[in-house]
């Protein structure tokens, strides 16, 4: 009774209803029910034929009319009993993202039910957590959100004005935030610039970190949040953004936060070693050891990091690798031990061994040493500053204890290494592991 012709869905083609457009203007029928025979049990064949072409003469006549007279309803077309489920919604935004070849925008649809459980159970700040969970809904006053509902003359980005102030564009797009996603400790599967979707690209992070996904996408959400509140202030107090103090902060406030839930409170200094193993030594029980090296080449100036995580038992716990831009061997190995640090305060590892085969680079890391290098100062603070609260001790190691780390740096300076993780260790690599332990 309370159906309309023209502005309902409810002629069924297929596995769609359609609206029908009117053929001229009124006067004409608008209720459904004017089109039934007087008593209401079949359609009025004449009417059908002075209002619609055959085929939907047809397509109406197929569609039963209730008898006994029921109310009209809503019915859910993608399960079989009408019923919106959960499960079938998640299904149909499924389907229509494989259909879009994955490029569909983010509200498009919903993350799987297992995913939210472990963004509710993620060890960050409540405030964070609320944060991450509107930005996955696309729930922000963003540029392009408040543009959509008329409160902003354009959609553009304040900071860059190259794109759409989209969540993907304010957290992995605008050019700033490169350096606060290449510096902050965490080796990712995908360019951070080409992520068109926060959705989808958590679900891949999910496959691609397995055990880790968790303990990553604390870290990722308190970034994010940091990069939301600078641009904030920016627009409050117009400050330019730091991304390497955005992460020094956002890593700090997520190690505070862990060892307050850990309610471990050990606040000793760093401490510096000398090692004449000859070869890599286990760390001691719940210690991990972060082993760094980097790579230079002066004839072309290309350069890498990397960092190869292991437990007391000798497993890969993780790997971090990248090619940088520095000037020197001394600054990419003193950059691979500054994401070997920031990524111990990430995982709220407190008591950790930080292994470097670079003499001059621990010792320049000693409390009391009087020397400094200017050219890789900026680092050695970041490093000093990272591991204020934490029991971090730095090893200098003999090179052929680091050869684990020195083959990453090496492959990847040449560009030889794609994303590798503790699940996907190319099988050189696994053979010096092997070596090792
Ligand atoms: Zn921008």
């Amino acid at each position: 009774m309370s159906i309309n012709i023209w502005e309902d869905n409810w002629v069924r083609n297929g596995e769609a209803f359609c609206p029908l457009t009117a053929p001229y203007p009124t006067p004409l029928p608008t209720k459904v029910c004017e089109l039934f025979c007087e008593g209401g049990r079949r359609w009025d064949g004449a009417i059908l034929n002075s209002l619609f072409n055959p085929h939907l003469c047809s397509l109406i006549c197929s569609t039963p009319i209730s008898w006994t007279g029921c109310a009209d309803k809503l019915i859910w077309r993608h399960s079989s009993s009408g019923v919106y489920s959960v499960n079938s919604g998640y299904l149909l935004a499924s389907c229509l993202t494989k259909d879009h070849g994955g490029s569909l925008p983010s509200s498009s649809y919903n993350l799987p039910p297992t995913i939210w459980k472990l963004i509710w159970r993620l060890k960050v700040p409540p405030r964070v957590k609320h944060f991450l969970w509107r930005a996955i809904r696309n729930a922000l006053a963003t540029k392009e959100n408040l543009f959509s509902r008329k409160c902003a003359r354009n959609p553009l980005c304040d900071y860059c004005g190259t794109e759409v102030e989209s969540i993907e564009h304010i957290f992995f797009r605008c050019e700033w935030t490169n350096e606060v996603w290449g510096n902050c400790g965490i080796f990712f599967p995908d360019r951070i610039r080409s992520i068109v979707s926060l959705k989808q690209w958590i679900l891949s992070l999910h496959s691609a970190f397995g055990s880790s996904f968790s303990e990553k996408l604390g870290i990722i959400a308190q970034l994010c949040w940091a990069i939301w509140k600078q641009r904030n202030d920016r627009i409050f107090s117009n400050t330019h953004p730091d991304p390497i103090r955005l992460i020094r902060q956002a890593l700090r406030v997520h190690g505070e936060f862990l060892a307050a839930a850990y309610s471990k409170a050990n606040v000793p200094a760093r401490t510096i070693e000398e090692r004449n193993d000859q070869t890599w030594q286990r760390p001691p029980n719940d210690r991990w050891k972060f082993n760094c090296d980097g790579a230079y080449n002066p004839s072309d100036k290309s350069a890498a990091f990397a960092v190869l995580v292991r437990n007391s038992d000798g497993a890969v716990v993780d790997i971090n690798h990248g090619r940088i831009k520095v000037s020197s061997a001394l600054a990419a190995k003193a950059w691979a031990v500054r994401i070997a640090v920031a990524m111990a305060v990430a995982w709220g590892k407190k008591e950790t061994i930080i292994e470097s085969d670079c003499k001059v680079l621990v010792d320049l890391l000693q409390p009391d040493h009087a020397n400094t290098n200017w050219t890789i100062q900026a680092i050695i603070d970041d490093i000093v500053s990272l591991s204020d609260n934490a029991n971090f001790v730095f090893s200098w190691c003999n090179r052929k204890v680091n050869s684990c780390a020195h083959w990453i740096a090496s492959n990847s300076r040449i560009g030889l290494l794609s994303f590798i993780s503790p699940c996907n260790i190319p099988s050189k690599l696994c053979s010096l592991i092997r070596m090792d332990i």
